[in-house]
């Protein structure tokens, strides 16, 4: 170690403390006499030894402070007792080196790496315990600082602030990756806290102990240098994740419900079938490949320490590349989501938690495969134990990467190659790692079922992103199952038929037939206008945020947009983006849109989505609160450069209409549009038409009388149905009951199509159900005019209406208006999807 951190005057020989504790303490004034400390920092060395182990090995111990004292570490530094007649500092575990560490740094497995080197040379080590020169000491411990193990007593550090976790699947690690991401961007000590729970903000893992579900309050806290700037990017980027996740969470909600059972594959007679969990849809017929046991057979093979550090940091630094070009391969093919499974799960080899475990069993004398493969195991069941179903998935992501690394360090633990596989593959096994399922050969396996995992698992995500058909969750009968036997696995049923008779066989392969048509022909009919089998018109528009997304949404058959939700333009960033700049947008949307129509929604935003830079306040009940319109009357200078953007744009002589969130009442209404009215003749620019989103009850009831006043409604579904129904749309348990076919929610979208009638007005629906096919029929049926949905949504929407009869359409909608509840809604519409 440097001079800086360890002089003679921090190493004293011959020492015969009576206890650990004593021994602790002269070690601990012998920091503060070396101005490494200031002196409560000693009980701080004295409390670590309540929650962590810190004998390292080999008669060495390493005791150090809490983390959330690390303020009082003046300078880096280690003090040395020699104790040459040993002491118990466990039981069973006997010291002759005390080397008590007060660091500044948390660069914990370098530290760590050196020290280890000394310990595996006992050449070296074992006079040390004896010697009666301190330079002996001094030459054998060249090595730089020294390590802080993580910490989970739960004190805020001296900066503070409150924060709800606001993400509806919970903290899982996507966002936790960018948590520490931020963290480590900062200098600062940084700390969440949920009640008496503590992690360091900058350990991945500590993080998701914490099993942090949405609704819990965090205490988010900093200490050190730059302690209130590391603070305020930390929450930016917790608060950041939140649309983000809100989004998936919505998109997700959306999918089930256009995925709740339709008229699917139906087997018949009765075949031996294992039931598990639907993960992914569509119908696989092939042979059954049981994936055995994935158990590595990992041998202790002890090595000496220098080595194993070594060939660990290698084996590291190799698999953060592998999992960095999996990324970037997955984001090519698949999309960025999913290539941020593998951004977090590289996140995770940094965790130091994981690397003091490993570093300690290779100084208790084990091998380096072994070492790692029990670390990742034992904080895997640690995970696991913590009974929370998502992050018992994150187990799965910690044992792949754990498994990646092993493979590393010993290539010849690597059992079946995905290639191996024969055609028409159904993958059978325990669980696959997510790495495994993204470079699966799909010419070659056509489905997959799992005994273990959960349909939130990225399994289950990158299945259902690369169109495999998969169940999972079918227990331990699944690997019973005989290598070679046919099957049939129906993803949307969540069922795998052994040994289907030829007559079922034959009937699956023309199912699957009639599946690949139907899309065939929704793709080529898709650049068809949208209209039913009669030909009443029905447009069909796509929600869309940025310009680049446009000639995708085209090709799939969008005639304009319906939503453009100009929130994420706000996002990721310091300041709002300025009228120039939005500007620019605008026109490029107008641009790649050719002529067809555009809406803009105005800033959609308070409440739930937070934009950091706003400090818009906290409140109790956000989805009541100042959001969508109302914050835009009391934010004039956020809307301002909109309009004037809106308008500029507007001059350039594209189609382009303006329409407001979240409005309740004419007031707000009348109020915008004076904006309006004011920046287009300051602007000299032409009139646009100004529409409203109905998301509240109260525009819904009062549609009639707000007519007169705007040029057309936009109904969003997904508040509508939220407010209508009292369930926050986010709401993990309530997602199935929060149906926007509710016959309540439909009677006030009746209304609202009634009230724009009598005025003239047209009305479009740019919430979930215009995308769900069972919802757009309803809706078409209703007489909405316009049906705007995510792009890939549109195929699909478009054939199921040119199959109907309006007149057929309309009678179910009114049917289905006095229908009781939700499910009864869809069953009476089944036949139509
Ligand atoms: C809606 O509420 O249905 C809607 C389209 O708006 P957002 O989802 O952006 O709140
Ligand atoms: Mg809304």
């Amino acid at each position: 170690m440097s001079d800086a951190l360890l002089n003679p005057q921090l190493i004293r020989l011959g020492c015969r403390p009576a206890d650990k504790d004593a021994a602790i303490r002269e070690a601990g004034a012998l920091l503060e006499a070396a101005g490494c400390i200031a002196p409560d920092y000693i009980d701080s060395l004295l409390r670590r030894e309540a929650v962590a182990n810190t004998y390292l090995g080999n008669g060495i111990a390493i005791p150090h402070g809490m983390a959330e004292d690390r303020a009082q570490v003046l300078r880096t530094g280690v003090a040395i007792l020699q104790i040459p007649d040993g002491l118990e500092w466990n039981p069973g575990q006997r010291i002759h080196l005390l080397c008590a560490i007060a660091a500044r740094s948390d660069d914990h497995l370098v530290m760590l790496r050196q020290l280890t080197r000394l310990l595996q040379d006992e050449a070296r080590l074992l006079p040390l315990f004896t010697t009666t020169d301190s330079a002996d000491l001094l030459a054998a411990l060249a090595q730089p600082e020294a390590p802080l193990p993580p910490d989970a007593e739960a004190h805020d550090l001296d900066l503070c602030e409150e924060w709800r976790l606001d993400y509806p699947n919970g903290l899982h690690a996507r966002p936790a990756a960018l948590w520490v991401e931020a963290a480590r961007r900062s200098p600062a000590q940084l700390q969440v806290r949920h009640g008496s729970q503590a992690a360091d903000a900058k350990n991945l893992i500590a993080l998701l102990q914490l099993g942090l579900r949405q609704g819990a309050l965090l205490t988010v806290s900093a200490r050190g240098p730059q302690a209130a700037d590391g603070l305020k990017q930390l929450l930016r980027a917790m608060r950041e994740a939140s649309l983000a996740e809100q989004t998936a969470a919505a998109i997700a909600a959306q999918r089930a419900a256009a995925q709740r059972p339709r008229a699917g594959w139906q087997p018949s007679g009765q075949p031996v079938s294992l039931p598990g969990i639907a993960a992914s849809p569509g119908l696989a017929i092939g042979t059954v490949r049981v994936l055995a046991g994935e158990q590595l057979r990992i041998v202790d093979r002890p090595v000496s320490l220098a080595e194993g550090g070594d060939r660990l940091h290698e084996a590291l630094a190799a698999t953060r590349r592998r999992l960095a070009a999996l990324a970037d391969a997955t984001q090519a093919t698949l999309g960025a989501a999913e290539a941020g499974i593998f951004r977090a799960q590289a996140e995770l080899l940094n965790d130091t938690d994981l690397i003091t475990l490993s570093c300690q069993l290779m100084v208790a004398g084990h091998g380096v495969e072994w070492s790692w493969h029990q670390a990742v195991e034992r904080l895997a069941e640690k995970i696991s134990a913590l009974g929370n179903p998502l992050l018992a998935a994150r187990a799965a992501d910690l044992r792949d990467v754990g498994r990646r690394v092993l493979l590393e360090l010993d290539p010849s633990l690597q059992g079946h190659a995905p290639g191996e596989f024969g055609p028409d593959t159904i993958l059978l096994a325990a669980d696959l790692a997510p790495s495994d399922t993204a470079s699966l050969d799909l010419s070659r396996v056509k489905g997959l079922a799992t005994a273990h995992g959960g349909p939130t698992a990225h399994t289950a995500i990158l299945a259902r992103t690369l169109g495999l058909p998969a169940l999972v969750a079918a227990g331990p009968a699944l690997l019973d199952v005989a290598d070679g036997s046919p099957a049939i696995l129906d993803g949307d049923a969540g069922r795998l038929y052994l040994n289907p008779s030829e007559h079922n066989l034959a009937a699956a392969r023309d199912w699957q037939q009639r599946q690949r048509e139907a899309q065939q022909q929704q793709q080529q009919a898709c650049l068809q206008p949208g209209q039913t089998a009669d030909g009443r018109r029905v447009e069909i528009a796509a929600n869309l945020n940025r310009p680049e997304q446009v000639a995708g949404a085209l090709n799939n058959g969008a005639e304009g947009v319906g939503l453009m939700r100009t929130e994420f333009l706000f996002l990721e960033r310091d300041a709002a983006p300025d009228e120039e700049e939005q500007y620019q947008t605008y026109l490029a949307m107008q641009q790649a849109l050719q002529g067809r129509p555009l809406i803009v929604r105005a800033l959609d935003i308070g409440g739930d989505k937070q934009v950091p830079y706003l400090n818009l306040p906290v409140e109790d009940n956000p989805f009541l609160g100042v959001r969508g319109a109302r914050l835009l009357l009391r934010r004039r200078e956020l809307l301002e450069p909109q309009l004037r953007a809106l308008y500029r744009a507007a001059k350039a002589g594209k189609p382009l209409s303006i329409m407001f969130p979240m409005i309740s009442s004419l007031k707000e209404i009348t109020r915008l549009k004076g904006w309006c009215e004011g920046v287009r003749k300051e602007l000299d620019a032409p009139p646009v038409p100004i529409g409203i989103m109905v998301e509240v009850p109260a525009a819904a009831l009062l549609a009639d009388q707000l007519a007169p006043y705007v040029d057309f409604f936009s109904i969003g579904t997904n508040d509508l149905t939220q407010y209508a129904l009292a369930m926050d749309r986010q709401h993990p348990e309530l997602a199935a009951e929060a149906d926007s076919l509710h016959p309540a929610v439909l009677r006030l979208i009746r209304q609202t199509v009634r009230g724009a009638a009598a005025h003239q007005r047209w009305v479009g629906v740019c919430g979930g159900s215009a995308g769900d096919p069972l919802g757009a029929a309803v809706l078409a049926g209703l007489g909405v005019d316009e049906l705007s949905m995510s792009p890939s949504d549109i195929p699909a929407i478009k054939a199921m209406l040119r199959r109907h009869d309006y007149a057929r359409l309309q009678a179910l909608a009114e049917q289905a208006l006095s229908c009781d509840s939700a499910e009864e809604v869809r069953q009476l519409l089944e036949a139509l999807a």
